[in-house]
């Protein structure tokens, strides 16, 4: 049986998911397709990035989910911040980032995010965070003055949110969308009869319902949410979600092949095609999304302001031709 140790904290060595440490093993698929191969990140670009990230000691999903993309992405500086720590208080069986008691928010994150986006001449930013169930709000608060920080350092700058589920936190989505981003997400993840397994902490009509009420909340604010594939669901299962998704009125759908990150974590059922990727990509837009990435290396943040840009003009599109 393997065990994870986190050294990558400079503290004692400690499991970095002490939930699963008791878990059998599901040994890991080395040899991966041709088409998820990636090139290491080396680039000068990619370095500055990385410095500016440790400068402003922030923290990234990119690293933390051990992202594939990391070398493309940094070396456009493109990052994805993720706030509220790096500790997460769910345990989903998916995910790379650590899991146990997370640490006091930090009040002076909100304006080195701000400041970091400034600096990366960001045209759009993606803010995410761990969950953290243990604060009375979920960090809603605390997303909101990342936002607004952002608005005064880099008022050109747009703004995703991709937020957690914010279960049983009456009130916190309300404060998370007042603050205005310009996208929020909220990742379905998986179909909904793999939630026990994958997801357990989550509850699937409450992710679906959390996009419906922020449609409600402000019909004008563009919403995205993403599954990954590759977990053991059908394709009759994710046209269903697709289903449901449109049913909530979410504007851009994304769909990427998961990748297991140790042998503890949920282990791959298969890898699907490039070509499987694009007949899902049809059938969402034939569903009536705005905006669908569907590939094997899609992740929600991945060309994320190219996919903003495009998304907005989906949108004048749509509105130009109801005009007509
Ligand atoms: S796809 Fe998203 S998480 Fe992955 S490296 Fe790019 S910005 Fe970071």
């Amino acid at each position: 049986m393997t065990t994870i140790l986190d050294t990558v904290t400079g503290q004692k060595a400690q499991p970095r998911h002490p939930e699963k440490a008791h878990k059998p093993d599901n040994p890991v698929q080395r040899k991966k397709p041709d088409w998820l191969r990636v090139k290491a990140p080396v680039s000068l670009k990619y370095q500055e990035t990385r410095k500016l990230v440790r400068d402003h000691k922030l923290v990234t999903v990119c690293e933390e989910a051990g992202c594939p993309n990391i070398g493309e992405c940094w070396e456009k500086k493109h990052a994805t911040f993720m706030i509220m720590g790096e500790i997460c208080t769910r345990a989903c069986a998916f995910c790379n980032v650590r899991t146990g008691l997370p640490e006091a928010l930090d009040a002076d994150e909100p304006n080195r995010v701000a400041d970091a986006v400034a600096k990366m001449g960001l045209t759009h930013a993606v803010i995410t965070s761990v969950d953290r169930d243990d604060l009375d709000d979920g960090g809603a608060e605390h997303f909101a003055h990342v936002i607004r920080a952002i608005r005064v350092a880099a008022p050109d700058t747009t703004i995703e949110v991709l937020t957690p589920d914010f279960l049983r936190k009456d009130g916190a989505l309300e404060v998370v969308v007042e603050a205005r981003p310009d996208v929020f997400n909220h990742n379905l993840e998986t179909v909904p009869h793999l939630y026990p397994r994958i997801r357990p902490g989550a509850r699937y009509f409450h992710s679906l319902r959390l996009l419906q009420r922020v449609k409600e909340l402000d019909p004008a604010m563009f919403t995205k949410s993403g599954i990954m594939v590759g977990l053991g669901e059908t394709r009759e299962d994710i046209l269903q979600v697709m289903d449901d998704m449109r049913s909530a009125g979410i504007d851009f759908m994304t769909i990427g092949q998961y990748l297991q990150p140790t042998a503890k974590h949920a282990a791959i059922d298969r890898f699907w095609t490039p070509e499987e990727f694009k007949a899902l990509e049809t059938s969402a837009y034939a569903k009536g999304f705005l905006m669908v990435s569907a590939s094997p290396l899609t992740r929600s943040s991945h060309h994320a302001g190219d996919d903003f840009a495009r998304l907005r003009a989906a949108r004048e599109a749509k509105l130009a031709r109801k005009g007509a």
